[in-house]
């Protein structure tokens, strides 16, 4: 491709995305198609081209099937999972990020790029109020980035020699609360502990961990020859948004001789906005801590973070020094750090966005979204047929109840979690707005968790009739079925 073509094709392309990034509020949330129809779009059974073609019409015709067919977490009402819309300047600096193209496992293939991640990295540390000589580097994502701290507490406590000589019949255990993440269930087997491992403690009324319960897990499991190693704070749980009591964790820990990280991948940033920060006091003694850039962050996917108190706590777990690396320059490699070799420039978004809305900005986005979730709770406890259940950080739950049936009733709950599963599936697909589930102490929740800078007042708002009008049709068709 000469510089010419680049520069037209480029130029297309640009245009075409400023105008989705102007329109994107007036699309619908998903096209709700189904994968057969989906994959007839593409032409999928198509085989590889023989010869090639011109940039600028296969950009054309990509830009095309991705804006014509795709879920778009940009929409001011995509409230699923944890999954935010990207920041637009994180876009751009993609685009640059794969035009420079370093190699961000050797200083010496990246100079710029391994520093701007340095940096990024401190500025992370100085929003959440970590210490900024903590060490950290980024990966693809929360999952990778709790791993990496999962892996680093297994290196510093699992003791001698585990590199080498594996788990082998050590009897490690690993706890958290029965709120924590599925990413513990992939740390705990790919580390080689096995997922029965992991000890899953009870979680309190507000979803928080029991410590009690904790200690006394700890003390039984020490008795019968077991070995602890690791507890796992959550900073903002992925179903209700509750944050555990992260100091008196970092004291238990510190009492039993325990690594303690913190799954901060949805909430910590929260720990930057004055509306949540009194929240996650105790953060700053953890030994590592996963966050996650593409959430509250508004990083184009992906990019997750791993933070540590120490940095030799991440060489001690994945440092090697084959004899066809000779990089002599006083530097950090990033490949030393974690478990990619190569490594793309993840940083660079990340630092383009935190200048680019400033502590400032995010502290007001951040806030903006726990006010906004907090008015939807509201919203919804006014309406007679919906029933409120949780609010957390940003995460609200709720369900549809239609007014003959008794919400206090369990014996009801088996046909309100139908009614409920149903709507949720027909919401998503309505392309309106988009929420997710939760399952609150056996009650199936619609949940909606708002890490969106788009959201307004008046789109939280809209969210009580939208589900009442679905739950009404769902409720009157399941009757009808059952009448039948
Ligand atoms: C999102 C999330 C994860 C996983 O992060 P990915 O970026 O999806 O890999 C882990 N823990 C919590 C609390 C999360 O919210």
């Amino acid at each position: 491709m000469s510089a010419e073509e680049f520069r037209t094709a480029g130029h297309r392309l640009v245009d075409r995305i400023a105008e989705f990034l102007g329109s994107v509020a007036d699309m619908s949330v998903t096209p709700g198609q189904s994968p057969s129809a989906v994959r007839q779009a593409l032409n999928a059974e198509q085989g590889l081209p023989e010869s090639g073609a011109d940039a600028a019409t296969l950009l054309d015709r990509a830009a095309q099937l991705v804006f014509d067919h795709s879920l778009f977490n940009a929409h001011p009402r995509f409230w699923g999972y944890v999954t935010a819309g990207a920041a637009p300047i994180g876009m751009l600096g993609e685009l640059l990020a794969s035009a420079a193209n370093p190699n961000c496992g050797a200083w010496l293939l990246s100079p710029m790029a391994s520093e701007i991640e340095g940096q990024t990295i401190r500025w992370i540390a100085e929003m959440l109020k970590y210490p900024t000589d903590c060490g950290g580097l980024f990966v693809s994502g929360g999952n990778m980035a709790n791993i990496v701290g999962f892996l680093a507490g297994r290196a510093a406590k699992g003791g001698p020699e585990i590199r080498s000589k594996g788990v082998d019949g050590r009897r490690l255990r690993a706890y958290c609360s029965a709120e924590t993440h599925t990413w513990i269930q992939k740390a705990a087997d790919i580390a080689g502990l096995g997922t029965e491992s992991v000890r899953w403690i009870a979680a309190d009324d507000g979803f928080r961990i029991d410590v009690e319960a904790l200690r006394s897990r700890i003390r039984q499991d020490i008795a019968s020859g077991d070995k602890p190693f690791l507890v796992i704070g959550n900073a903002g749980t992925v179903s209700t948004g509750a944050v555990d009591d992260l100091k008196a964790l970092a004291e238990l820990c510190r009492e039993f001789g325990l690594w303690f990280h913190v799954d901060g991948a949805y909430g910590a940033m929260a720990a930057g906005a004055p509306e949540a920060s009194q929240l996650f006091e105790g953060l700053e003694l953890a030994d590592s801590l996963a966050v996650d850039p593409h959430k509250w962050l508004y990083a184009p996917i992906e990019a997750g973070c791993t933070l540590v108190r120490d940095v030799a706590s991440l060489r001690d777990a994945f440092s090697y020094h084959p004899a066809y690396y000779h990089f002599g320059v006083e530097a950090t490699n990033y490949f030393d750090l974690g478990p990619q070799n190569s490594r793309g420039f993840r940083a660079l978004k990340v630092w383009l966005a935190l200048q680019h809305a400033g502590r400032e900005g995010y502290a007001q986005m951040i806030s903006d979204d726990i006010r906004l979730s907090r008015a939807m709770y509201d919203a919804v406890s006014r309406h007679p047929e919906l029933q409120a259940l949780t609010q957390g950080l940003s995460i609200a739950t709720f369900r549809y109840v239609p007014t003959e049936v008794d919400r206090s009733d369990q014996a009801g709950d088996e046909y309100l979690n139908k009614l409920n599963q149903e709507l949720l599936t027909r919401l998503q697909q309505g392309g309106e707005a988009y929420l997710s589930n939760a399952v609150i102490g056996g009650k199936y929740a619609l949940r909606a968790c708002i890490v969106n800078f788009r959201t307004t007042l008046e789109d939280v708002e809209s969210v009580p009739d939208l589900v009442v009008r679905i739950g009404r049709d769902v409720h009157a068709e399941l009757r009808q079925r059952t009448a039948v």
